[in-house]
């Protein structure tokens, strides 16, 4: 390498370099092949004793070029060997035109004197075309002055570039230099070292940095490295030192900066690449442990045993190909893989579902199931009888399709019981879907699997955790069900119904059909107004309505206290609950149309019970064992609280006999009010809030039963508008409307008025309000009771505290029948209310109604709204006779 300038001639012979640069201070190979060039070398350095300088000048490759398309292939140069491509627009470069005259090539104006390091010559075999082999170093730049043809070559008159050794000399004391140069070499440094690291290599380099001359230095790093052409020419046009100090500067920091982002991401990549095969090995090592113990559970022997599992599933044949296949995907898997435990869990559920497993349905005894049904539950009678029926059908063709049971009425009033011993009847397997607030269809039927999370519909998972087909399925609340935007499930529970689809039951998550035609519905509802009519006309409605106080009582001391008892761990020589008591708990604490409070008080007052006899068994046990004992350490055991129990009963003593029985406790009304707390009701609720006009009584029937509803009207200073509160639908404020309208054109002959031209309304506003404002309210039987509300408001006279009604009213005031009077009635009378009005055309529903309950009630029938008026107030309403219109 010299490092003293090079004595350069006035005119070279140029070597085209195409889309390449051979930098000062570079060493390329190149192989030339064209035949000008192979002339060129031949002539310029194989054939002189004392080998030249050529010119190396980059040439724009056709492509490459501005105007590529000008170009002559024709023209060629000779390439180092490995051809870089090069891309971006032109740099600077003169069109020279080619001998054949018209097509020019893009020839730079800048290159490289080179001397000729090695060379050597070969023959092509089957051509006989000679080629060389040349190893040039470059020494300097220079720039073309003027180019012209010798034979078959170029020859370029040359000027040098590159600056004299004073002129160096002088440049190097720069101090924007000396920053500059000193950048650079810490930069080079750091690739250096970087390289260093990677490959052991490049200790020669490091040499180069402390004896080469920076300007050298900054051409030799830069061609060591691949860079785009458009650079390598903009290297060589840095012919001032600081520009190309900070240009070699830049192009090594980034060559740099690539090799540490590459070194980074293969790390990673290696990193994550070990992790994965350390596991691997892991577990093949674990696998190879569990062998040795004998501790085969691992995931391929999991998969195995799933599989057997589906064999025994009894799958039909359609569906265990099904299953083989997802089978097949869920062996090609890794545990870890995110589709495994969803391939999983669904051929689980395949494997788990009851195919083919039934509970074997015993000959049905009608008499045994009868007396089961009595014997859980009281009363009833007709309830039970149509079951009977119904299982005497079942009994005479079991596959009959006879329609599915629902049982109406309030909760509590033994709906649920009812569907478990028809159950018990038929010996099979019992299982209760919710369906209360289901909105979704997807509850039904289940989520598609491209779901995240996906899940079989409730009746599918609910066969599966009774692991039967043909159990009875009891479809909750069905009248709970609501219909959004999600879909509606009452269409996917009409397909569940009925007995042409839902043989092959189509869950969504389950992907292939099941059959529930084994499977024997009931539904339960609170009332029947919201199930949607198809669902209604697949099923017949068995009504409970809510049950007399004296049933709650046969209920309670025959059913609900045995039972309870027994959860408790209590017998009726623990506690005793008499009758009387249990009427006080029916009259003060509960006001329900079934018994479930009932049964939840009872379960209280058993609670403070267990807790008593707990602590009874206790100081029993101590007082009789620690007599022949006494120790001090015993005493002082005992002064701490210690468990003493323990230490000084012996192991073989039995518990039930350490204490001599003692009297059984008995629930009087003093450990009600203690357990239970104060009475929550009382007879003289009506009675206190009757106590002003306006105020009048109705009688409602909502999901919970039959209730007791007050209606409030007072009048303000206004200008005639009635306003409604208290949640109420549009039946009842129209009812509203039309029972203001009544009683302002009857004002006259209601004698709420002088004469029938004066306006009632005149300067006032109505307001009439429906207490328990959160509840939703709705229908047209509150008519009579509105009127009633308003008469006595502008009669100013009280309604009578001991009297409720109910009815529709028509504009002309005819009173309409309503539903529900049974439970209305038994309303009225867990209020204490003794008078209820009722249309007459309702009297045919009184039948229903228990006659130890009506024997103790007034029941006022009517036809016309002037009765119910007469029939609510003290001493009747003074109805003037009808003006003739
Ligand atoms: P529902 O399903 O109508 O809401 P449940 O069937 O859950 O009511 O009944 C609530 C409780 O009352 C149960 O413990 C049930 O056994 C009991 N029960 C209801 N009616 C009767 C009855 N007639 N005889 C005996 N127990 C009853």
């Amino acid at each position: 390498m010299a490092d003293s300038p090079v004595e350069l001639p006035g005119r070279l012979a140029i070597l085209p370099f195409r889309n390449k640069v051979l930098l000062p201070g570079a060493i390329v190979r190149i192989r030339c092949t064209n035949p000008s060039s192979v002339k060129l070398v031949e002539q310029e350095l194989w054939q002189k004793e004392e080998k030249g300088l050529i010119g190396v000048l980059p040439v724009r490759d056709s492509e490459a070029a501005a105007v590529g398309s000008l170009l002559s292939p024709g023209v060629g140069s000779d390439s180092g060997e490995g051809s870089s491509k090069a891309g971006g627009s032109a740099g600077e470069s003169s069109k020279q035109d080619t001998k054949n005259g018209n097509e020019p090539i893009h020839w730079h104006s800048k290159g490289v004197a080179a001397r000729a390091l090695h060379l050597s010559r070969g023959v092509e075999k089957p051509s006989g075309r000679v080629t060389y082999i040349v190893v040039l170093e470059g020494l300097c730049r220079f720039s073309v002055q003027e180019l012209s043809a010798r034979g078959s070559y170029h020859v370029a008159r040359v000027s040098r570039l590159d600056m004299t050794k004073t002129e160096l000399e002088q440049a190097e004391q720069d101090p924007d230099l000396i920053v500059l140069s000193r950048q650079f070499k810490a930069t080079a440094m750091e690739l250096i070292s970087v390289l260093e690291q990677k490959q052991k290599t490049v200790g020669r380099t490091k040499v180069l940095l402390d004896t080469v001359p920076v300007y050298r230095l900054a051409d030799i790093f830069v061609a060591s490295f691949e860079i785009s052409f458009e650079e390598q020419l903009s290297m060589l046009d840095s012919v001032d030192l600081k520009v190309r100090l900070s240009k070699a500067t830049e192009l090594v920091d980034r060559h740099l900066q690539s090799i540490l982002v590459a070194e980074k991401i293969t790390q990673k990549v290696e990193g994550q690449l070990s992790k994965s095969q350390k596991e691997f090995l892991l577990r093949q090592q674990m696998r190879a442990i569990k062998e040795e113990l004998g501790d085969n559970d691992d995931d391929e022997d999991d998969v195995a045993a799933l599989e057997r599992k589906m064999q025994n599933a009894g799958m039909p044949a359609n569906i265990w190909k099904h299953a083989q296949r997802e089978l097949r995907r869920l062996r090609k898997m890794q545990p870890q893989q995110p589709g495994y435990s969803s391939s999983r869990g669904y051929l689980e559920l395949l494997a788990e579902l009851p195919w083919q497993k039934v509970s074997e349905e015993r000959e049905l005894d009608l008499r045994a199931a009868k007396e089961s049904l009595d014997q859980d539950h009281y009363g009833l009678t007709k309830v039970k009888q149509r079951i009977i029926e119904y299982l005497a059908v079942r009994k005479l063709k079991p596959d009959a399709r006879g329609p599915v049971l629902c049982f109406v009425g309030p909760p509590g009033v033994g709906k649920t019981s009812l569907a478990s011993s028809i159950a018990k009847a038929l010996n099979r397997k019992f299982i209760r879907i919710s369906l209360g607030g289901v909105k979704d269809e997807a509850d039904i039927r289940g989520h598609r699997r491209t779901y995240i999370g996906s899940m079989p519909g409730r009746l599918i998972d609910g066969l599966k955790r009774v692991s039967v087909s043909n159990p009875v399925m009891l479809l909750d609340e069905i009248d709970k069900t609501g219909s959004d935007v999600r879909g509606d499930p009452a269409s996917a529970l009409l397909e569940v119904l009925d007995p042409e689809q839902n043989k092959t039951f189509n869950d969504h998550y389950l992907n292939v059909p099941f059959d529930l035609s084994k499977v024997i519905f009931v539904a339960t509802a609170n009332r029947m107004q919201p199930i949607p009519p198809p669902l209604l006309d697949r099923m017949e409605v068995i009504e409970l309505p809510g049950y007399t106080p004296e049933e709650k009582l046969k209920i309670a001391m025959k059913h609900l206290i045995p039972r309870v008892l027994e959860q408790h761990g209590l017998g009726s020589t623990n506690l005793q609950i008499p009758e009387a008591m249990v009427k006080l708990i029916i009259e003060r604490y509960t006001r329900e149309a079934g018994v479930r409070n009932l049964e939840r008080n009872l379960a209280s007052l058993a609670r403070a019970a267990a807790v008593k006899v707990a602590e009874q068994v206790n100081t029993l046990r101590l007082g009789k064992e620690i007599q022949p004992i006494t120790t001090t350490l015993l005493d002082s055991r005992l002064a701490d609280g210690g468990e003493v129990e323990m230490e000084v009963i012996p192991m073989e003593h039995d518990i039930s006999n350490s204490y001599e029985n003692p009297s059984p406790m008995i629930v009087d009304e003093a450990m009600l009010e203690k357990v239970l707390g104060p009475p929550r009701f009382d007879d003289k609720e009506a009675a206190d809030r009757v106590a002003n006009p306006g105020v009048s009584v109705g009688l409602v029937w909502t999901s919970f039963g039959g209730e007791v509803q007050f209606v409030e009207a007072t009048a303000m200073v206004g200008k005639g508008d009635l306003h409604l509160t208290g949640q109420l639908g549009d039946v009842i404020k129209e009812s509203a409307q039309l029972a203001l309208t009544w009683v302002r054109a009857r004002a006259a002959d209601l004698n709420l008025s002088p004469t029938s031209d004066i306006n009632l309304l005149e300067s006032r506003d109505i307001h009439i309000h429906f207490p328990a404002g959160a509840v939703p309210k709705d229908g047209p039987s509150a008519g009579v009771t509105l009127v009633t509300s308003l008469v006595s408001l502008f009669s100013n006279r009280k309604v009578r505290a001991d009297t409720a009604m109910t009815g529709e009213m028509t504009l002309r005031g005819l009173v309409l029948p309503v539903g529900g009077v049974k439970d209305k009635v038994l309303a009225a009378h867990r209020y204490g209310i003794k008078r209820v009005i009722l249309p007459e055309r309702n009297v045919k529903d009184l039948s229903e109604v228990p006659s130890s309950i009506l024997s103790g009630m007034e029941i006022l029938l009517v036809k016309h709204i002037e009765e119910v008026l007469n029939h609510a107030f003290e001493d009747g309403c003074p109805v003037r006779s009808r003006s003739k219109l």
